[in-house]
Formats: C-alpha cells, structure tokens, sequence
C-alpha cells in the first residue's frame, strides 16, 4: 500500500489555512537564500507557494554567494528583532566558507522552523516543547495518518544527519519505538535493515536499498531526494521493494510534500512559541 504523501499534504494545507484564518495576524515566514544553488531555488519556489495558499506573508531576502558569515548573522539578528516575522529559515545548504552552525543558532529557538538551533534540538532530546525539523515531523503525521502504531515498532533509520537522521530517532523514541540508527560506518547494513518493522532511508543514494535488505511485510519510508536527468528518484528500489513492504512511500509525492506542510505548521507553532517567551 502507499503512504501518499501528496493526498495528506493537500488535506494538511486546507486544515491550517482554516487555523491560519482565524489568527489576529498575517504570520510571515522569513526565508534566507544564499546564492544559486538550483535545488535551494525549487525548495524557496515550494515555500512561497504553500505560504500563498495558507494566507502567510512570504519574505525572501536573497543574498550574494560570496556574503560573509558575520554579515549573514547581522541580517539573522534584524529578522529576529523584527515582530512582524515569525519564523526564519536560512536555506541549506551555504557555500562552504559561511559556518552554518553560528548560523543556525543565531535564529532565535521560537522563531528557527527548521529546529535545527542546539536549543530545539535539546529540546527535542529532552522531550520538551520544542520546533523540530519539519521532514522527522512529516514522516511521523504520514504514520500516524494511516495507523502505525510505533510503540510496539523496531525502526530502524538509515542515515544519521542533523537534518534528518538523528531528530528523527529523538522523535521515535519520544513515541516509544525501538530505534536503531546506521549510517557509512555500519557493518553489515543488510544484517539490520532486515531487523526493521519500519526501515527510514535517508542515504542520498539513488535506489540504495533493494528488496533483499528488507523483511516481508516492512514498512518502508523514502526520504531520498536524487536528481538525474529531471527525474527524482529515491533511496529504495521502489518497483522490486513495493512488492515485499506492506506500506511504502513514493519519490516523488511521499516524504517530499510532507515536509513541505510541516514548514506551515512550524510556522504556526513558532508564532504560538513566541507568546510563552518571556526574554
Ligand atoms: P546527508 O548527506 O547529510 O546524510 C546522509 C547520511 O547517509 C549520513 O549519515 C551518511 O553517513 C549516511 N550514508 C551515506 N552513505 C552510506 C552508506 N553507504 N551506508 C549507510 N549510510 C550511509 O543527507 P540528508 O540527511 O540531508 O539527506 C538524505 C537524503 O534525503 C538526500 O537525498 C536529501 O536530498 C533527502 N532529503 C529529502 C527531504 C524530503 O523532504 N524528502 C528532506 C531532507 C533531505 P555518515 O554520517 O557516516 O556520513
């Protein structure tokens, strides 16, 4: 069965435009581009088109590839001193003489819809209220919206990024699954793929796992995004794996749109985030 990705986001959308109707404000989602990349300017385009459909105002502040990181973090600063904004996403990745640690932790925690500040991410290991990484957050609303029960779950997540990998494992066990995370160091991958009750592929490799590296009847997530000759393909072979898992999601219209909508929803809670600050 597919996990469609596309159908929830659509459904997603209408809910939060409904909550985002009833606000007092326009919220403003604040997104910082540095330079060119083409992968940055279809993820922006995205942004911008699920913030016109919500009823968002969409800030794009475009910046040149060669700005300092000091530079970078004087605009951070008058984004986050501005109340009009709340929320600011710095588009990654930055060219690599610009230090994109400082840079997310310069986005103040309430208003950082990426949740990839050290603060969220503390937050988010210790289970507290918190922003997290909208793709992790995606992932869990396609499980739940088709009733996977994670508590009595072995997950096991293939990938161990900031971005994806490692808030993801946070969330799972803050849900009680029994998470195992791989990465390039792994022995023996295909050993403990097969293990998985729910496998989460997060390489960047197209068509990295096949169906021999997973059990009958496993639940099967792709969260690759490869690009080649126009076309995206994912992680996992999905025509020779499809016919073993028993849910899986699509490249494209699976974990894509997903992450999509959770950046509205980040949003949403950010600006609620920001009512329970006292600085
Ligand atoms: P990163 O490159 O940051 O991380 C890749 C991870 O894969 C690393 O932890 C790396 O291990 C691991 N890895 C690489 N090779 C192997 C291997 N041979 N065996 C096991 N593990 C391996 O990528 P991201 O997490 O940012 O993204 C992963 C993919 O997901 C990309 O295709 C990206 O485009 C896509 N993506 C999709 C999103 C969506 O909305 N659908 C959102 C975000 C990302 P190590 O740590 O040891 O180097």
């Amino acid at each position: 069965m597919i996990l469609d990705g596309k159908k929830l986001q659509e459904k997603k959308l209408l809910i939060l435009r409904e909550k985002v109707l009833k606000l007092e404000k326009k919220l403003t989602l604040c997104v910082i581009q540095v330079g060119n990349d083409s992968a940055s300017c279809v993820y922006v385009n995205q942004k911008k088109k699920m913030a016109d459909f919500v009823g968002f105002n969409f800030k794009y502040i475009k910046l040149d590839e060669d700005i300092t990181t000091s530079e970078l973090l004087s605009i951070i600063e008058q984004e986050n001193n501005d109340d009009e904004v709340s929320g600011i996403i710095v588009q990654m990745p930055l060219a690599k003489h610009i230090d994109a640690q400082l840079v997310q932790n310069k986005i103040k925690y309430y208003k950082d819809v990426d949740g990839l500040s050290d603060i969220n991410v503390g937050r988010l290991v210790h289970n507290k209220k918190c922003l997290v990484s909208c793709t992790p957050r995606g992932i869990l609303e396609l499980l739940e919206e088709y009733n996977i029960n994670l508590s009595d779950k072995h997950v096991v997540i293939v990938g161990r990024s900031n971005l994806v990998g490692k808030p993801l494992a946070s969330l799972l066990l803050n849900k009680d699954a029994t998470v195992t995370v791989c990465h390039s160091k792994t022995k023996n991958l295909a050993d403990i793929t097969s293990l998985a009750d729910i496998l989460i592929v997060a390489v960047g490799k197209k068509h990295f796992i096949d169906a021999s590296m997973i059990k009958d009847n496993a639940i099967v997530i792709d969260v690759g995004i490869n690009r080649e000759n126009n076309k995206l393909y994912g992680d996992v072979d999905f025509d020779s794996v499809k016919q073993k898992a028993s849910y899986i999601t699509p490249v494209p219209g699976g974990v894509g749109p997903m992450t999509v909508v959770e950046i509205g929803y980040n949003l949403l809670l950010a600006y609620n985030l920001r009512s329970e600050v006292d600085e």
